[in-house]
């Protein structure tokens, strides 16, 4: 819906027993944007993430994703709706090429189309060729084109997560979640990947970015989120959190 924001949570919470994993979070992201969210291990990124995503139920809050409740829905509900994420530890198949582990995260592959592939049996017609020109242009906007044929095991390390991110843009997702895309990268990787991040953004994707790498983060994103003990401790531009004497302070502290 034009105008509406892509993301909007109001006094969200997730409880697990007595641990208050994330806590009375409002967030509203607009289409467009790049939102970093950033925070010490354990402060509830990924509980957040998942929440939205649909992948655990919210136990407090009213969260709107792309026009869905994710608690309302199921999962799969939520990548229709346009939701699409990659993991913080890498799910890639190292065997199969670069472009089959694409085929594999599109919805337009069917699994009897996929196992038909690895199985060499002669390829079915015009969808499985849309589907391979389909995952072709997905290596493309990560800049893996020339690779498609190699297997996804020979990649460097900054390589696969750009696959990973290749896979999740198979499902044509307005929302990309990106959970620590740049963890073990090096500089070059990192800023890279960056680059990445913001021409996808051009292109018209929104992005909500977990990182621990607070540097690329403020050098990526339009507006930055910080939570600590699954609270939001600050929010705002780069520049502003970057002068945030709590934002400074829970950093320095777990230093
Ligand atoms: P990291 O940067 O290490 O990935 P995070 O900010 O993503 O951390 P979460 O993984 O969301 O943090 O964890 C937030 C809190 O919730 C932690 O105290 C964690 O131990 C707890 N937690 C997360 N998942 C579960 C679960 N399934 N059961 C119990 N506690 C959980």
């Amino acid at each position: 819906v034009p105008g509406e924001p892509v993301v909007q949570v109001q006094g969200g919470g997730k409880d697990y027993g007595g641990v208050h994993a994330v806590r009375d979070v409002d967030l509203t992201i607009g289409s467009g944007e790049i939102v970093g969210l950033i925070g010490p291990n354990g402060a509830g990124k990924t509980t957040l993430v998942n929440m939205l995503s649909g992948f655990t139920p919210a136990s407090s809050g009213d969260f709107t994703v792309l026009g869905v409740d994710p608690n309302k829905v199921p999962v799969h509900k939520v990548a229709q709706a346009g939701v699409s994420r990659t993991f913080q530890h890498s799910k890639l198949f190292p065997r199969l090429s670069v472009l089959e582990n694409v085929l594999v995260g599109a919805h337009s592959v069917s699994r009897p189309t996929f196992l038909r592939r690895l199985l060499w049996l002669p390829a079915a017609g015009r969808d499985e060729a849309a589907a391979i020109q389909h995952a072709a242009n997905c290596l493309a906007r990560v800049g893996l084109a020339d690779k498609a044929q190699d297997d996804a095991g020979s990649l460097s390390y900054g390589d696969q997560r750009r696959l990973e991110i290749g896979r999740a843009l198979a499902a044509d997702p307005s929302l990309l979640i990106l959970d620590e895309p740049a963890a073990g990268m090096n500089h070059v990787e990192a800023d890279s990947l960056s680059e990445l991040i913001g021409s996808l953004a051009q292109q018209g994707l929104t992005i909500l970015l977990i990182e621990h790498n607070v540097g690329m983060v403020l050098k990526t994103c339009d507006r930055v989120v910080v939570l600590d003990f699954g609270q939001v401790i600050a929010s705002g531009t780069p520049e502003e959190i970057a002068r945030d004497e709590s934002v400074i302070e829970v950093y320095l502290g777990a230093a």
